[in-house]
């Protein structure tokens, strides 16, 4: 079985990615000693996405160790707010607190249009130094309250297009056949 390192320890990324590339064996953060914290100072997914997996990938090199890196910068756009929260999504409101933050874009939302994308980027860096990277996204409308788990991001507030019910509510394997994380992989996962 194949490798890959997932530049992440956030657990509800990596179940997803686990269940999406199942015929790989997927080593995160924590799995290989990597412990400095990455400063996201991009001013794109594209960027970011990039910049972790980056940092990871020269890590591993200095170690001699030849694993396929790969990392997601992911957000959730808002048309009535320009795309906003976007790239500052994980700290709209709050540095990394997901109640906080969905609490501030239920009320910046409060009668405006509620139409909204994910979008994620994954960044791939091979061991010999080349890059690529892919994206997805997946369209619906931000709800008026919490539906669902609300235990990863803005899940719970998200009402998939495409399946007629929030992502809070969607089981994983519903989650996976029509995430932003899901597509990118996707595309990913025909050119490794
Ligand atoms: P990051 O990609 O880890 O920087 O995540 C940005 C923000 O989006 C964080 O607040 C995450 O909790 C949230 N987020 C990332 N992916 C998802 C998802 O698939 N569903 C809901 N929220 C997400």
């Amino acid at each position: 079985m194949r490798t890959i390192v997932f530049a992440s320890n956030n657990k509800h990324k990596i179940e997803e990615v686990k269940q999406i590339l199942n015929d790989y064996e997927i080593l995160c953060l924590n799995d290989i000693g990597f412990t400095k914290d990455i400063i996201e100072d991009g001013k794109t997914f594209e960027e970011n996405a990039l910049i972790k997996a980056k940092e990871v990938h020269e890590y591993l090199k200095n170690k001699n160790l030849k694993y396929i890196v790969i990392a997601d910068d992911t957000g959730l756009c808002v048309n009535a707010l320009n795309g906003a929260p976007g790239v500052l999504s994980a700290r709209y409101a709050s540095d990394h607190d997901d109640k906080v933050n969905r609490l501030k874009l239920l009320e910046d939302i409060k009668d405006k249009d509620r139409s909204a994308y994910f979008e994620c980027v994954i960044a791939v860096y091979y061991p010999d130094g080349n890059y690529k990277t892919f994206s997805g996204i997946t369209k619906g409308e931000i709800t008026k309250e919490e539906i669902g788990d609300t235990s990863f991001g803005y899940d719970c507030i998200f009402y998939s297009n495409d399946l007629n019910k929030t992502f809070g509510e969607a089981s994983k394997e519903e989650k996976n056949s029509v995430s932003h994380r899901a597509r990118a992989l996707e595309k990913m996962k025909n050119e490794l």
